[in-house]
């Protein structure tokens, strides 16, 4: 199989159907490859097995299909390939940048509460991205004896890692370079209690493993892409060049609900809505779903044509 220079993935969660957002995201995915000659590859982010059921992959393939979207060989299904998520979470525990954390939801929001004067600033703070570094201060002994006991994720300790790789970091969105310091970055957690890995982990391990060079997703992941930087910088991978396009919206910003079944690519043709009408809307709309939230399937597909 010849090897193209350019590379880049869709990487749908089978929570449900796919919907009309998604549909989007492949047509940007279609724009690129066809402008660079590049391939897309399709994987199964299945890593988060609490929202994640196996009977929707076929569901995904089949409408993937139908919508007339050509993925280039295989499927790369996350769940098989826990053992290398497993092996780069050894090796940050190797290189000492990461540390046990037991702390609980709520034992988090006190202590972050503890910390901020008003209620008002609680709800504009990520919980996670406040973290207050609990258990960074915990010496090896005390770990040791709590990880034989309780549950635990692990965080990054991003001061450590600052101090190894070379500040600040820095990647490419299209023709801009993005800096941001490592220390900004915050102590994010890189395996879940419930799970053991994290999106984040997986992410980096699979663009490697897959030879992405290029990684064109929606804008509601910008902000994860620090994080992704820093991993590859401290897991010795490359960094793809990332591009972030507008998500799919109502027209007064608001992210379509997935548990609308009338904008489900399944629904919408079952209703008889032909992938051509649904793609001549998408390529015209502006990223603006125009039909409102309770629009039947059937009225949209008698507006853009079966
Ligand atoms: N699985 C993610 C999603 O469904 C995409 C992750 C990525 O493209 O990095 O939104």
């Amino acid at each position: 199989m010849p090897t193209q220079a350019y590379r880049t993935r869709f990487a749908p969660s089978p929570t449900g159907f796919l919907h009309v957002g998604h549909a989007y995201a492949v047509m940007q995915l279609e724009q690129w490859a066809t402008k660079h000659d590049g391939e897309i590859l399709l994987r199964i982010e299945d890593i988060d097995a609490t929202r994640c059921r196996p009977q929707w992959i076929p569901a995904i393939q089949q409408d993937l299909k139908h919508l007339g979207f050509e993925w280039h060989g295989d499927i790369h299904q996350q769940s098989q390939h826990l053992k290398s998520y497993q092996q780069a979470i050894q090796h940050l525990r190797d290189m000492n940048v990461i540390y046990p954390c037991f702390c609980t939801r709520k034992k988090i929001k006190n202590a972050v509460q503890s910390q901020i004067k008003t209620q008002t600033q609680m709800s504009s703070i990520d919980l996670f991205d406040a973290y207050p570094q609990t258990c960074r201060h915990l010496n090896t002994q005390e770990q040791q004896k709590r990880m034989s006991s309780e549950r635990f994720a692990w965080r990054l300790n991003c001061e450590k890692a600052a101090a190894i790789i070379h500040q600040p970091i820095q990647w490419a969105e299209q023709t801009k370079i993005h800096t941001v310091n490592i220390q900004h970055i915050g102590d994010v957690i890189l395996a879940r209690k419930d799970i053991g890995t994290s999106y984040h982990i997986a992410v980096v391990v699979d663009d490697a493993i897959q030879g992405i060079t290029h990684v064109i997703r929606g804008d509601d992941l910008s902000s994860s892409t620090p994080v992704h930087v820093l991993l590859q910088k401290l897991l010795g991978l490359p960094t793809p060049i990332y591009q972030h396009h507008a998500l799919l919206c109502h027209r007064d910003g608001q992210r379509l609900a997935k548990s609308q079944q009338s904008i489900h690519l399944r629904h919408l043709f079952e209703a008889g809505l032909s992938s051509q009408s649904l793609r001549d809307f998408l390529h015209h709309c502006d990223g603006v779903w125009s039909f409102p939230a309770d629009t039947s399937a059937k009225y949209i597909t008698q507006q853009l044509g079966s």
